[in-house]
């Protein structure tokens, strides 16, 4: 099952509970407007190489769309739309006033000297300017893009708009960026995970976790884990795995990942297979890293009892399913990882008031947000005694139904 077809299973359910129309379905779900364009580069050895972009753009019935870039050697068409779909429910999942969108360039990054990358950046720009901007489409971070990236795209969008920071998210502190959106996306995991912890009695220091990916998402989850004194036993990454059952030293795994490349070969530990680590004796999974990660294939051997999505389309519907049944507990990733584009708004607000906000203000309002959206998740589901994931579709397509219909179709 692809991507797409996943979020439209995932769309479906909640759509059928809600009784929507079967016209009101297709459109929601159809996309406004699918971009691909070619990207054509002289690369540094004088021979042309030629790229494909994406970007889609989703629903704009709540507000502009909203969404990141994603510079990966396994971009698609489909991986894209399926990725600004999930945009749309995320970006009102907590009530943001956004809509939904997603961008790429099908190109493995490690491939590019950074002149190359920086060239390709531009080049993508200068395609795609006159459809994205701070009132109708604002890019940010996803994977494989940073916040070196943003600033190209800021700068190079600049040339054509003139003075313009919040046409892009993610951008470096020197640059209009903002406090602790770097932070965001692994700092809201955690915040989500506190709030169930909260709901089910239980306390960090009870669990143990194991994290898939160690990039900017897992990294700053794992950091965030360990100050509320969580055990992490397991981190692999794109280089392998590493196990540890007496528990990781996550701040010495974040200087050995960062001047290793990896966490590979980390002392004190033993080597992990990816096979290993979804059947790991651990409490809580949190993939961080890859869509479709957890599939029908693999699910029945996850021995945790929770399964937190901080990557974007981690678990597929199948493998969903047979979560439910063994009641594991799946906490979503429109909803998990939500706190990136959450302090993407937070950033756009900034520049739109040129007034900066301090670490303080931007944390207790992240957590003021991703605590009230979990709360409000977790009432639908215990209400309509539906999964976490379809009560968070529940929350998102209401709120994109009822601005649609208000709005005037
Ligand atoms: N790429 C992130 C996501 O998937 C952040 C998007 C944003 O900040 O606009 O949610």
């Amino acid at each position: 099952m692809s991507s797409y077809e996943n979020t439209c299973r995932y769309f479906s359910q909640a759509a059928e509970l809600m009784g929507l129309t079967s016209n009101m379905r297709k459109l929601l779900q159809t996309p406004q407007r699918e971009v691909k364009v070619q990207v054509g580069l002289e690369m540094d050895n004088g021979e042309i190489g030629t790229y494909i972009g994406y970007r889609v753009q989703h629903d704009t019935s709540r507000g502009p769309m909203k969404g990141g870039l994603r510079f990966h050697a396994e971009v698609d068409a489909e991986e894209v739309l399926s990725l600004a779909t999930l945009m749309t429910w995320k970006t009102a999942i907590v009530n943001l006033p956004y809509g939904g969108a997603k961008g790429g360039i099908a190109v493995n990054v490690r491939d590019l000297s950074a002149g190359e990358l920086e060239r390709l950046t531009r080049k993508f720009v200068d395609e795609i300017h006159d459809m994205v901007g701070p009132d109708k489409d604002i890019p940010a971070p996803d994977m494989g893009t940073n916040a070196q990236i943003m600033a190209w795209i800021m700068n190079q969008y600049q040339k054509y708009h003139g003075f313009n920071p919040a046409c892009v998210t993610g951008k470096p502190l020197e640059l209009h960026g903002s406090e602790g959106r770097e932070e965001a996306t692994g700092r809201g995991v955690v915040i989500v995970i506190a709030a169930m912890l909260e709901r089910l009695n239980l306390k960090f220091d009870q669990l143990t976790f194991a994290l898939q990916g160690f990039g900017n998402v897992g990294s700053y989850t794992a950091r965030f884990l360990t100050e509320h004194k969580a055990k992490i036993l397991a981190v692999t990454d794109a280089t392998g795995g590493v196990w540890n059952p007496a528990g990781l030293d996550i701040p010495q795994l974040l200087e050995y990942a960062a001047a290793h490349g990896g966490v590979k070969d980390f002392p004190a530990s033993e080597p992990m297979s990816n096979e290993e680590f979804i059947a790991a004796p651990v409490d809580v999974l949190i993939p961080a890293a890859l869509g479709g990660v957890l599939t029908a294939e693999n699910a029945r051997d996850v021995r945790a009892k929770y399964v937190v999505e901080a990557a974007n389309g981690p678990v597929t519907a199948e493998a969903d399913h047979i979560f439910e049944e063994r009641e594991i507990l799946v906490l979503p990733d429109v909803l998990v990882n939500a706190g990136g584009v959450t302090v993407s708004y937070f950033e756009w607000v900034q520049n739109r008031q040129h007034f900066r906000w301090d670490l303080p203000r931007v944390r207790n309002e992240l957590e003021r947000i991703m605590t009230d959206s979990f709360n409000r998740v977790w009432n639908i589901a215990t209400e309509k005694k539906v999964p976490l994931r379809v009560a968070a579709y529940l929350l998102g397509i209401g709120r994109v139904g009822r601005a649609t219909v208000l709005g005037g179709i």
